[in-house]
């Protein structure tokens, strides 16, 4: 259990078309198994998954939010067309986007990027995080895993983190129902987000601000099984239906 933690220093400054997978095997020298964590910011970038706020024309919802929420109106625009469903407007818009994760502002960013344009979050993160990892085994050969984050606030607790929004090569969910704890008990609900613990050591290593490092690989870890059920559906979401619930008063 010894587990090595890997910033990939050097990186440049991503732009549209940037190889980032190749950029970043230029830097690690990788082993089978190791887990490659990219933050969602860069991978974004070097897709074009940006907008420039100056092309962005905002609709009479979005005016309406901005105005309670104190946002560039064309800003809440983009937080829209990323979103699928609003679920809380004010004090900040909360949204659920096409892959299913649910985030503050639909994880658009205006930090680590230049003045006047916008980072989105990747539309397809799980199939992201497939393309990296094909990337990586195509390059060295190497049969690696590959978590695709965002910083993200949580409910209940101040403080960001950082979370998984796509994977490949594991299962999110290590599944402990059926295993026995230290005394024999059969364990009937225990799921671990396996995939949100690595990200949020991840994004410990990365920071947020001027400190260069958006990949961290994680050598040594163990494997597991389970499954990627990690969004809850509409049904068994309590937050979600007491949100829903409050919105019609
Ligand atoms: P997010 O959590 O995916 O929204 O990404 P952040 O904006 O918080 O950035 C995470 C890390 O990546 C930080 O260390 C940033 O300084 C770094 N970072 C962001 N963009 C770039 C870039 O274009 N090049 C490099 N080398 N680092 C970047
Ligand atoms: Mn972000
Ligand atoms: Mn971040």
């Amino acid at each position: 259990m010894d587990i090595q933690v890997i910033g990939v220093l050097g990186l440049p400054l991503i732009q549209q078309g940037d190889d980032l997978p190749a950029l970043i095997c230029d830097r690690v020298a990788f082993e089978d198994g190791d887990i490659l964590v990219v933050a969602s910011s860069v991978y974004s970038k070097a897709k074009g998954f940006t907008r420039n706020l100056a092309g962005i024309t905002p609709g009479a919802d979005a005016v309406r939010i901005a105005a309670k929420t104190k946002e560039d109106p064309r800003f809440v625009q983009a937080v829209l067309d990323s979103s699928t469903e609003i679920l809380l407007e004010y004090p900040f818009i909360l949204s659920e986007l096409p892959s299913g994760h649910i985030g503050v502002r639909a994880g658009v960013d205006h930090s680590n990027i230049e003045d006047g344009r916008l980072i989105i979050l990747p539309p397809d993160p799980m199939g992201a995080a497939a393309e990296v990892r094909d990337a990586v085994r195509r390059i060295t050969g190497k049969d690696v895993r590959v978590i695709i984050t965002d910083t993200c606030g949580r409910s209940f607790r101040r403080g960001q983190t950082g979370i998984a929004i796509g994977w490949a090569g594991m299962t999110a969910i290590n599944d402990y129902r059926g295993d026995t704890d230290l005394f024999g008990h059969v364990l009937e609900i225990t799921e671990e987000a396996v995939v949100d613990e690595v990200a949020a050591f991840a994004n410990f290593v990365m920071g947020e601000s001027h400190q260069g490092v958006p990949a961290v690989v994680f050598r040594n870890c163990r494997t597991w099984k389970g499954h990627d059920m990690v969004y809850f559906t509409p049904e068994q979401d309590v937050v979600r239906a007491a949100l829903k619930e409050n919105k019609k008063d």
